[in-house]
């Protein structure tokens, strides 16, 4: 049987994750890589990351990403940029290149998008304009320094980090003379601000102390503003040092128009357009998926260093070329390949949650363009108003839902045309999905991606834990944290989760995967789709169990308070979505890789071994679920027989499921001892 000859390469990847036909994100790619491998991989072996205070060795960097066009990415062509649309996609493969050997500096080069992120948010055309614009490398010819951005939410008292909603940062009117534009008084003191060393602009969330502004807001901040504007002492970091942070404090007169969103004046008083929240909602929706791609490019980025060392492992003394021993090394027993493909298989997993959560905002953001534009038209202004008729539409996408899953000769076609061409029909399907794989992938690429990359290490025995270890993959380990915690730590994904996962819509959305999966199941077993199903199905039930059921005080368990009940629930989800995405990724190199001559050379045992890995993954998950919904069921009881007999059976049929899954990993297991690798890793130690 054919077996994988060469690790996945870029053509299979381009199909895998859908940008096959995307020139410019691959050229975008290209830079990414080529600037991580050089400059960035020499930083980190030349020490630059043994100080956390931002030196000339590291300000190389910046100059790097603006020639190398990465600086350009996020903005408009008209805004200096050279791509068209929604970036996430585009974003998202950068960071994960540029991460691919250190995120810091792949941080680094994602804060000043960072800063101007609820500028293009929720800013106005004007601000957008002329912040994107600035940020962009002088053209030659043109006589201006370059903007960098800091984006300013966390704050040293009360510790405001998770509680977005606590701000004691103030903004307060200055000056306000009749018939000219309100100064404003900004005062922030930011706790762990990325970029600050050479950011000359801040996005700063601040809450009103003053009866004359009536609500929170993020205010552009600038270092030529009257005032205090002192970068503060630098963060004693140990993660990410390619990335400068600091605490700086700011004091400073600006006038209101650069409150971002704008805002209007009713009876003397700046109502703000945006309150600080509404805007960091939208931004970190987008901002958290490249992050949990950081750490995902960190487990796939290990498989070739571990697999190098493995082998090389016991060469030498009287390993004779030719034997296991000389050729093999450690890969000569079972247990190295097996611990190496669970770290691959969560690599894969958490790329394809990732990146399907990314394109699914380049889809989104056109989309809640267009939905904001109908509710202005209708009059439905404020966020309140815009959630209760959006309420009302969650029907009609239940019913598009219904109409698409069944067979086309059977099904309404008007209707289904009608609803399919609705605008808000289609953003609240989107919206739906996103709430949900945006904190699954930040929460669980970044924090079980932590705990599965000391697994890489852990393959490296004591090599991995010294500076000479082979794809700094110490480094990257550590990272993980920080990954795991900026843009929100795990507690605020979790939360989130535990109010999403219950929409209707993503429920019906749900259902139709877990009879799709099952189908997909029958035709193709290898997938991992039948467990993957199972998983779906048992998750659904606990759900709905939780909502009915009560604890022995006769309290209800699904409670917005019960973190014991709402927090596993979302993590379970987590491993299922990771899975389901990676099965996809699956069928679409299936489908489109026999079109790809590079590809199709050697298909059968690249789609052979990627299922194994897809099943090894399914089966974890579906454990990890198993084992969550079982304590739920069981852990708050005694419960009514009737239902634990239900769950019984449906949590039986997973265990059944899993047939074949240790032989998938067997099988992955022998293919990593076969699979050729290039002759050195290509970048430096
Ligand atoms: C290197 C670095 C760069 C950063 N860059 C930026 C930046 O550019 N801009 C910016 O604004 N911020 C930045 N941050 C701040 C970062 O976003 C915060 O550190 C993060 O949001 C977590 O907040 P915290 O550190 O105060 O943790 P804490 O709030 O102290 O949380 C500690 C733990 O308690 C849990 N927890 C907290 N509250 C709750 C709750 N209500 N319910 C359940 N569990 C809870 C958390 O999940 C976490 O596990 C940066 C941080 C670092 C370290």
């Amino acid at each position: 049987m054919e077996t994988l000859r060469t690790l996945p390469g870029d053509d299979v990847r381009q199909i895998m994750w859908r940008f096959a036909d995307r020139y410019d994100i691959q050229m975008a790619l290209q830079s990414a890589r080529s600037l991580a491998r050089t400059l960035v991989a020499r930083l980190v072996a030349e020490g630059a990351r043994n100080t956390h205070e931002w030196t000339d060795h590291k300000a190389q960097l910046l100059e790097a990403f603006d020639t190398s066009g990465l600086t350009a990415l996020f903005m408009e062509p008209h805004q200096g940029g050279f791509i068209e649309g929604p970036k996430n996609l585009a974003l998202a493969l950068v960071a994960f290149e540029l991460s691919w050997v250190d995120a810091g500096a792949a941080t680094c080069s994602l804060a000043t998008n960072l800063a101007l992120a609820p500028i293009h948010e929720r800013g106005t055309q004007e601000q957008r304009d002329y912040y994107m614009s600035n940020c962009v490398p002088p053209q030659p010819g043109e006589d201006r320094k370059i903007f960098r951005g800091a984006f300013a939410l966390t704050e040293p008292l009360p510790y405001v980090g998770v509680e977005t909603n606590t701000l004691v940062g103030k903004v307060r009117v200055a000056e306000w003379e009749d018939g000219k534009e309100p100064m404003l008084q900004v005062d922030k003191r930011g706790r762990f601000i990325t970029g600050m060393d050479f950011a000359n602009f801040a996005t700063c969330a601040v809450d009103t102390d003053d009866p004359r502004i009536k609500t929170s807001c993020i205010v552009i901040v600038e270092d030529t503003d009257e005032g205090l504007f002192d970068r503060g002492a630098p963060t004693l970091k140990m993660v990410h040092q390619l990335s400068s942070t600091r605490d700086p404090v700011f004091n400073l007169k600006v006038p209101a128009s650069r409150i971002v969103g704008g805002y209007t004046v009713k009876d003397g008083v700046i109502v703000p357009n945006y309150t600080h929240s509404e805007i960091i909602g939208a931004v970190f929706h987008r901002t958290r998926v490249p992050v949990a791609l950081m750490s995902t490019a960190k487990l796939l980025s290990a498989v070739e260093p571990v697999i190098r060392y493995q082998r090389q492992r016991y060469r030498g003394g009287d390993a004779v070329a030719g034997t296991p021993k000389y050729d093999l090394g450690i890969q000569q027993k079972p247990d190295a390949v097996l611990r190496l493909a669970d770290i691959w298989a969560t690599g894969e997993a958490g790329a394809s949650l990732g990146f399907e959560t990314a394109r699914l905002f380049d889809q989104l953001d056109p989309t809640e363009k267009a939905k904001d534009k109908i509710m202005a038209e209708r009059g439905v202004v404020g966020p309140k108003s815009q959630l209760s008729a959006l309420r009302k539409v969650e029907k009609l996408a239940i019913e598009y839902l219904a109409l698409e899953s069944m067979p086309e000769d059977k099904r309404d076609a008007a209707r289904f045309q009608e609803l399919g061409e609705d605008t808000l029909v289609r953003y609240v399907l989107l919206e739906s999905l996103a709430n949900i794989l945006c904190p699954a992938c930040k929460l669980w690429n970044t924090g079980h991606g932590a705990t599965v990359m000391r697994e890489s290490l852990a393959l490296m025995g004591g090599y991995g834990i010294t500076e000479d270890c082979p794809g700094f993959l110490f480094h990257k380990w550590a990272d993980t944290q920080l990954e795991a915690t900026y843009e929100g730590p795990e507690a605020v994904q979790r939360r989130q989760l535990s109010i999403t996962m219950t929409n209707e819509v993503f429920l019906a959305k749900l259902r139709i995967w877990i009879d799709q999966f099952t189908l997909l199941a029958q035709e193709k077993p290898e997938t991992g789709a039948g467990i993957v199903a199972k998983a779906m199905e048992l998750w659904l039930w606990t759900l709905e169990f939780l909502h009915r059921a009560k604890d022995p005080s006769g309290a209800r368990l699904y409670h917005n308070r019960r973190q014991n009940v709402t927090f596993p629930m979302a993590d379970a989800l987590c491993w299922i979505m990771a899975s389901r995405c990676q099965v996809a990724d699956l069928l679409e190199l299936a489908e489109k890789g026999p079109e790809n001559p590079i590809v199709a050379e050697g298909l059968e045992g690249t789609l052979g071994f990627l299922s194994d890995l897809s099943m090894v993954q399914a089966a974890r998950a579906a454990g990890e679920c198993a084992r969550i919904c079982a304590t739920m069921v069981n852990g708050f009881g005694p419960q009514d027989e009737a239902e634990l007999t239900a769950f019984d059976k449906l949590r039986s049929q997973l265990d059944r499921s899993l047939s074949g899954a240790a032989l998938a990993k067997d099988r992955a297991g022998y293919a990593l001892t076969q699979v050729m690798i290039p002759e050195a890793l290509d970048y430096p130690m």
